[in-house]
């Protein structure tokens, strides 16, 4: 059934563009508020800590700690149910917010806290943050 089923994109609505745009050029940002500084994510057209309606896309260090996550056996979209099991978790990026996101990482490997490493994936052409364990990079 899951065959004709293809995996869900993300909505790309004006504000968030520009995110996904640099995410095809192999760019990981965020954006920064000109007023208080913090970085937000999800893209936004104001600051949620002050609600300055300038903000600035940055590059990200795509470097964060794992918090929390979740192995999915039965997935939310029939499209992923041939993809399970599949972990996901909430990352903290180092600039500040988090994310919800794939981990490209071993069940068995998950830590808390664990620094963990942005990996743009694609998806049906379409590429998605993902996050990787970082001491992986030194490993290669
Ligand atoms: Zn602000």
């Amino acid at each position: 059934m899951s065959e004709n089923i293809s995996l869900p994109s993300p909505t790309i609505t004006p504000v968030s563009r520009r995110f996904w745009h640099n995410l095809k050029e192999g760019r990981f940002t965020l954006q920064q508020c000109d007023s208080c500084e913090k970085y937000i994510f999800y893209p936004r057209d104001h600051c949620p800590h002050c609600f300055h309606p300038s903000l600035t896309w940055k590059e990200a260090s795509g470097e964060g700690a794992l918090k929390t996550w979740s192995v999915i056996h039965r997935a939310g979209h029939p499209a992923w149910q041939e993809h399970t099991p599949y972990t996901v978790g909430v990352v903290e990026l180092a600039e500040g917010p988090s994310l919800l996101t794939h981990l490209i990482i071993d069940e068995k490997n998950l830590t808390y806290n664990m620094e963990v490493t942005v990996d743009i994936v694609n998806i049906n052409s379409q590429p998605l943050p993902f996050f990787k364990q970082k001491k992986e990079e030194f490993l290669k």
